[in-house]
């Protein structure tokens, strides 16, 4: 029988057969009861959560929250028809559709009180009502309305006269509102709402009869399309008065008193029906108290399932490199110039990651041209001086090979072997390829998706690259990890993600910016210019070209639709060939060639064989031809944002003045405008980032939901990013504290959690 010592702290040890046959672990608790003399050691009665009744409670309270729209009073068949196209189908969905306005309709003033700028609630009298032409001839209606103590005028300039006529009868009371505008010396009301009285109505009375639509601060839902918002206020009221007590188990109380929140029951009650003591201004910033309580809960638990996720894959075993300078030295010898501080500082962190026990999960953004395939091959040397295997692989083929040709130049003269792995590389030469990766021969593997299928086999997977991740989707990263046992990953995107949104897709990964371009690059100017200038745009090409440089013409599209004006790229190129510049060299490349043929294309380009590459957006991503100083997007107002960031971003890579044309081809919307002007103004990916993410939102942002972007149901990652970081504060710390949500007091947390995440809490990872 073992004798256990106790320690001068007085901790007691006990022997690994012991726990083992409790079946505990350290960290765990023991139960000690005396016999007698004796002390005999169990296992304590297994945790059980909160009891049963608790337990039942909350079944109930979600089965509440489940009913079926239909069922709510005031909700008809058409309206729960309406309510279901909008994606509100139950009476959660219902809770959190959230006002998007809101109007102090607290107090009913007098005409002589009403105040310009102010949303304004009066009871008046018609007086007049007709169709009126302005001096320009314009036609609009108006409406003067008038109580004891002055009148007002109302204004229509769109709208049926007609039928106008027929509502708007002198003699008729309502209730006005609307924004007081000043109009000369005149205050008008523009596109009043009307609630008509009956004759021997009384206004206090009526106002006090309907307590949701008047005395109060009253909300504006954003569904209209058939959807009256009088109708819809009523049945709101019932849902939330009936329901919003269905939700309780939310964010830990601690967290609440330390955050100032609101029970998540009182927050739906305020944000929907705010009470009398509401700021007006502060509830359509979405800023009240309410608002903020609501926002938390939802990035709490955002952040919860990423702490967590993060938590699982740091309890991982990793691959622990040792850092020998073996490779990395002489490598940097090699370059022709020095690492950046950036690329130094991220360099450092990779190390820091790999030397530690837990495989690596990073980002690294660094802006088009900031220098991360360096960084990437410098990282892959780590792995190779500790006998492991590098894959790294890239969105497409172009660049799958550019890489690899770039890293074999440099490899070779180290007496590492690259290989390149792509869908081009067939038959026997791919069986070669593939029987020396298995094999161990190959100790840097570069290529497409390629890398990542069943029939690859690594010896010795110690770290995964991926290049320009925000192409691929978050399970490629999973694949990737399970080619070898927990290797080190590295991801590499150039779309500056804002930070924000990097927290919620990327929150289980660790960030690091190269927030620097290499010196002597000069920021492209960028100049957005119409039709009428093509010549002049022609001329610039020829001045450049005739001073040795060279120049992109991106396309949108590949071939001429019937439909479509979109210049094709095979005709510009052709058009160019002939009629513009028949004494220049004129390169095509877009995505229907074969690999093969690309290769050739930019490799000639890349020789300078070539002067102008007419080109489809194939050559988006990381293409890097320094020579090229000009480059001319064909309707530009049909590309995004970031993607003409992107493109831009292959110019301006050597040390001479680039140029960059946004050619707009026709009229311009509003937002295509925008979006042109930003291109104008900065060359800051993350500025245009910001800019994108603001015109198009999170999910389109990204693309997809691919990225494993959630729908927000109340939070806006840019007003709200300060509440992302708070959440994730806690988030992260509950985590630290009880890694797995395992004890009796995060137990409905943990369901809630595991509910809300679904099945992603597993999927969407890299776990
Ligand atoms: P990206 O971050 O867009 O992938 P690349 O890795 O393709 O950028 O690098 C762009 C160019 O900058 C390449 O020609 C590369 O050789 C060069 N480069 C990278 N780091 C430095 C540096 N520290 N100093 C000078 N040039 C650099
Ligand atoms: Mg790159």
């Amino acid at each position: 029988m073992p004798v256990v010592k106790i320690a001068d702290n007085g901790k007691l040890t006990l022997p690994e057969d012991i726990l083992e046959g409790l079946g505990l672990a350290s960290g765990d608790s023991v139960l000690i009861e005396m016999d007698g003399q004796r002390a005999v050691l169990s296992r304590p009665p297994a945790a059980s959560g909160p009891g049963v009744t608790e337990r039942l409670r909350d079944a109930i309270r979600r089965k509440n929250l489940e009913t079926p729209m239909r069922f709510i009073k005031g909700v008809g068949p058409k309206m729960a028809e309406l309510l279901a196209r909008k994606g509100i189908h139950t009476v959660e969905d219902a809770l959190y559709l959230l006002p998007n306005r809101y109007e102090d309709r607290r107090k009913l003033r007098r005409i002589a009180e009403l105040r310009p700028g102010c949303v304004e609630v009066f009871s008046a009298e018609v007086k007049t009502a007709d169709s009126v032409a302005s001096k320009g001839g314009r036609r609009f209606f108006e409406a003067l309305v008038s109580d004891d103590s002055g009148s007002l005028v109302l204004k229509w300039f769109q709208c049926n006269p007609r039928y106008m006529q027929g509502i708007w009868q002198p003699g008729k009371r309502g209730i006005f509102t609307g924004e007081v505008v000043v109009y000369g010396s005149r205050r008008e009301i523009h596109h009043p709402e009307v609630e008509w009285l009956k004759a021997g109505d009384d206004v206090a009375a009526l106002v006090a009869g309907d307590p949701v639509n008047f005395g109060r601060t009253v909300p504006f839902y954003p569904l209209t399309e058939g959807l009256h918002q009088k109708s819809l206020r009523k049945v709101l009221k019932e849902v939330v008065d009936t329901y919003s007590s269905s939700l309780t188990i939310q964010v830990p109380a601690a967290i609440v008193r330390r955050r100032s929140l609101l029970p998540v029951s009182a927050a739906l009650q305020e944000v929907h029906f705010p009470g009398d003591a509401a700021d007006l201004a502060e509830l359509n910033n979405h800023a009240s108290q309410a608002h903020r309580t609501l926002v938390f809960d939802e990035l709490f638990f955002l952040q919860l399932g990423l702490a967590m996720k993060k938590q699982g894959t740091s309890f991982e075993e990793g691959i622990s490199f040792t850092i020998t300078h073996q490779h990395t030295r002489p490598l940097l010898k090699l370059l022709p110039y020095a690492l950046t501080a950036a690329q130094k500082r991220v360099l450092s962190e990779i190390k820091e990651d790999m030397a530690s026990p837990g495989p690596m999960y990073r980002l690294v953004q660094g802006d088009v041209g900031s220098g991360k395939t360096i960084v990437a091959l410098l990282s892959a040397l780590l792995a190779v001086e500790n006998d492991c295997q590098t894959a790294i692989m890239a969105p497409t083929e172009l660049l799958a090979e550019q890489h690899y040709l770039n890293i074999h130049k440099l490899c070779e003269q180290l007496g590492i072997t690259v290989c390149l792995l792509s869908s081009a590389i067939r038959g026997k030469a791919r069986a070669a390829t593939l029987a020396a990766i298995e094999a161990g021969e190959v100790q840097i593997i570069v290529g497409t998706q390629a890398v990542i299928q069943e029939k690859v086999e690594f010896k010795r997977l110690g770290l995964g690259i991926i290049d320009e991740q925000h192409r691929f989707g978050v399970l490629q990263r999973g694949v990737l990890k399970k080619k070898g046992v927990n290797p080190h990953i590295l991801v590499m995107t150039a779309t500056p993600i804002p930070r924000s949104l990097a927290m919620t897709v990327f929150g289980d990964l660790s960030l690091s910016v190269i927030d620097e371009l290499p010196p002597g690059r000069t920021p492209v100017t960028t100049k957005v210019c119409f039709e009428s200038q093509r010549a002049q745009v022609y001329r610039l090409i020829s001045e450049e070209v005739r001073a040795g440089r060279q120049a992109y013409l991106i396309c949108p599209l590949v071939e001429e639709s019937e439909k479509s004006e979109l210049k094709a790229a095979t005709q510009v190129a052709e058009h160019l060939a002939v009629d513009i510049f028949p004494e220049l060299r004129i390169g095509l490349l877009h995505g229907r060639l074969k690999p093969e043929e690309k290769e050739a294309i930019m490799h000639s380009f890349k020789a300078r064989e070539i002067d102008i590459l007419v080109a489809t957006t194939v050559i988006e991503v990381g293409i890097d031809v320094p020579n090229a100083t000009v480059m001319i997007v064909e309707h530009a107002e049909r590309f995004g944002l970031s993607q003409l960031h992107q493109l831009r971003g292959r110019v301006g890579r050597g040390s001479q003045l680039s140029r960059c044309i946004l050619l707009a081809g026709g009229k311009l919307s509003e937002e295509a405008q925008r979006r042109l002007k930003v291109m104008e103004g900065t060359t800051d990916g993350f500025r245009i980032a910001e800019a994108d993410l603001e015109l198009r939102g999170p999910g389109d942002f990204l693309g997809t939901r691919q990225a494993g972007l959630p729908d927000f149901r109340v939070s806006s990652i840019l007003r709200d990013a300060r509440i992302l970081e708070e959440a994730r504060q806690e988030a992260f710390a509950l985590v630290e504290q009880d890694p797995r949500l395992s004890s009796e007091e995060n137990f409905l947390l943990r369901e809630e959690l595991l509910r809300r995440w679904g099945g992603r809490l597993e999927l969407a990872g890299v776990a």
